[in-house]
């Protein structure tokens, strides 16, 4: 275990991000450099507990070896602790930028104390590893002359490409976008995962021999049935792409777009210099309203505040989250707390306040008489509990009008796409998702599987690697009769994390 003592000598210690007021001028990553004795005293903090709640339960979705690879940074022995570390994990590097760390959420010592800083050691670890060479392309030294072809190159995807490659098949990753990553490379912003970061890793593969065709939409202009027959299986891994709507009066109005269409034209733009096309939606010098939370609202506000927005509103339909874990929250639970992540702290440093409003409805968009947006309408509501659940009722006399010229809606998504499921004829779920059960990734044709947000539906990067090297086990264990890949998180799969 790191060092006995250590969670009573060392308080939590998170690696810093930049300055809000400096990195709100740039798209450059929000992180600073770590030292690596700030992280080896984080580790330390590990309690190698008998039961690594972190690594299992409500934990780690890829049941990283989280108490092992602490002790080894405690120990200074980084390399070993990058092997423990690829062990479970095929892109620490992104995970260790971008999860929010269910991880964290259920460490022991988070009981009584702030738990291990396991995301900043991950992501440490990593960084080392490729700073050191630690990480050179390893191609499987035979192949088994078997072709799979992988449907989408999110992170599911990869790490489907990566275990299946590993073990010798002949794998081909079609992306119908114009470069490899999925929500990697289009979704997440530079500042949290920097391109050239996600470039690195798709490199390496190449070098291990996967092969990736961008512009190859399946089902639309390449044939899925053809793909079908050309390979000895199939995994579609092409995410919850259909975002969910605001059909309000207005909805036509110009100013109003999804939170992708925003994002993705922004990352073509500014991060890859790709020309100025009509997709470019510029915030600059607007008043923006982005409409829902998470991950995907912060992005949209750390993105209008780069382009120089007039001002900024986030709407939460739901109440502000308690500063605690509500008694109905308990550990190793994933704490539903209020929390500010970079956007917000970007937003108060700019305009002096969070931009969060809450327990807001959203009634009507408001033009100006020419078809572009001028505001919205909205109305304040109440949540109450009853006995079928919570109740949502409007506050009588809240209405107000907000001015905006650019309103981006982040209000999650419904799961894929129905053209390749369509053109295949795969059975999909009540929630639209690609029927699947996990664990075995089977859909309803023989040899066609399934893994990522597709499956399960909206997600988490750490979710879609689990899924990822899930399916790679079922397809070589279909090919083969057995497989001596991993098999993460079949038993686990807690539904507690988000
Ligand atoms: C803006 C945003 C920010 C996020 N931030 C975080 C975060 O900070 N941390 C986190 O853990 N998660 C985050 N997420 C969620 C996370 O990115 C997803 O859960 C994850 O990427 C899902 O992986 P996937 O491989 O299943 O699908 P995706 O990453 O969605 O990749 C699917 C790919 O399939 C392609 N595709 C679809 N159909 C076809 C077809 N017919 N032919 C060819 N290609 C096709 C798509 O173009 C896409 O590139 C975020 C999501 C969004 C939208
Ligand atoms: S992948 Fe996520 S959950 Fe797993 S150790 Fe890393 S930060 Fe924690």
């Amino acid at each position: 275990m790191g060092k006995p003592t250590g969670f009573k000598e060392f308080d939590r210690k998170k690696v810093a991000w930049r300055l809000p007021v400096v990195r709100v001028n740039d798209y450059d990553e929000i992180y600073t450099e770590p030292r690596p004795e700030q992280l080896q005293e984080q580790g330390a903090r590990c309690m190698d507990c008998g039961v690594p709640f972190c690594q299992s339960a409500s934990g780690c979705p890829i049941d990283n070896l989280i108490p092992e690879w602490n002790d080894l940074v405690y120990n200074n022995r980084w390399k070993e602790a990058s092997e423990r570390l690829h062990q479970t994990n095929n892109f620490p590097e992104f995970t260790g930028r971008v999860c929010p760390a269910p991880c964290e959420g259920s460490c022991v010592l988070g009981i009584t104390n702030p738990p291990v800083t396991i995301k900043n050691i991950e992501n440490a670890i990593v960084d080392r590893a490729w700073s050191e060479g630690w990480l050179p392309p390893t191609p499987p030294l035979q192949r088994n002359g078997k072709k799979v072809a992988i449907v989408g190159s999110g992170p599911a995807g990869l790490a489907a490409a990566d275990q299946l490659n590993s073990v010798g098949y002949d794998v081909t990753v079609y992306e119908r976008a114009n470069r490899i990553g999925g929500l990697l490379q289009y979704g997440i912003p530079n500042m949290k995962l920097d391109k050239g970061v996600l470039q690195r890793r798709i490199d390496k593969m190449t070098a291990e021999g996967v092969h990736f065709v961008t512009d190859a939409n399946v089902g639309q202009n390449v044939d899925a049935k053809e793909m079908y027959e050309a390979n000895d299986a199939m995994l579609l891994a092409c995410g919850a792409t259909k975002p969910r709507d605001l059909p309000i009066d207005g909805r036509e109005l110009k100013g109003i777009y999804f939170a992708m269409e925003y994002l993705t034209a922004n990352t073509q733009h500014k991060v890859h210099g790709d020309p100025l096309d009509s997709s470019f939606i510029s915030a600059e010098g607007k008043d923006v309203i982005v409409i829902g939370g998470g991950d995907t609202g912060t992005d949209c506000i750390g993105t209008s505040l780069r382009h120089g927005c007039r001002s900024l509103v986030n709407f939460e339909l739901l109440p502000q989250p308690p500063a605690d874990r509500a008694d109905d929250n308990p550990w190793p639970e994933w704490p539903r707390i209020f929390r500010v992540d970079y956007g917000h702290e970007e937003a108060e440093a700019k305009f002096g306040k969070d931009p969060r409003e809450y327990q807001i409805l959203s009634k009507e968009f408001l033009s100006d008489g020419n078809g572009n947006l001028t505001g919205i309408k909205t109305v304040q509501v109440k949540w109450t509990k009853t006995d079928e659940g919570w109740n949502m009722e409007e506050v009588a006399g809240s209405e107000r009008d907000w001015p905006a010229q650019l309103i981006l809606l982040a209000m999650g998504f419904l799961g894929p796409e129905q053209y390749l499921a369509k053109s295949l004829g795969i059975a999909t779920d009540p929630r639209s998702n690609f029927e699947a059960k996990h664990g075995e990734f089977t859909t309803s044709i023989d040899g066609v599987f399934t893994a990522g947000d597709c499956r399960r539906g909206q997600s988490l990067v750490v979710w879609a690697i689990n899924e990822g090297r899930g399916a790679a086990r079922a397809i070589d264990t279909y090919l083969r009769g057995h497989s001596t890949l991993p098999a993460p998180g079949v038993t686990m799969g807690s539904q507690l994390v988000p």
